[in-house]
């Protein structure tokens, strides 16, 4: 289960900022998800609860943000989005798509008191 090792990522983030920024507790994190990422976004939550257990950042919210996709068709030579792996061009039907974004995971914002 890769969420784990997401969910530990993201922990580092968020532990390095709150240092920086003097923190005792982080209620909220805030990450955007690509709509491609082979992240389901229940499970991640999940693996976040569990690695923040004994942190700062114990019981803190997830607040995951999916974002779309895009891909590059190459039968029509333009981009078009894609709301998930596996999907054919909005256009033309055709499946030679090229991913171009929508598979990453970032941390937006962190809400610490
Ligand atoms: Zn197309």
């Amino acid at each position: 289960m890769h969420e784990v090792a997401l969910a530990e990522g993201v922990l580092r983030i968020v532990m390095d900022a709150a240092r920086a920024n003097a923190a005792v507790r982080v209620h909220t994190v805030w990450v955007e998800l690509g709509a491609l990422a082979h992240v389901e976004p229940d499970a991640l939550a999940f693996c976040f609860d569990a690695v923040t257990r004994g942190s700062l950042a114990e019981g803190a919210t997830l607040d995951i943000a999916r974002t779309a996709g895009t891909a590059w068709c190459m039968p029509c030579s333009v981009q078009v989005p894609l709301a998930k792996l596996g999907d054919a061009c909005p256009r033309c039907g055709s499946y030679q798509l090229q991913v171009l974004q929508g598979d990453e995971m970032r941390v937006k914002e962190i809400g610490i008191a």
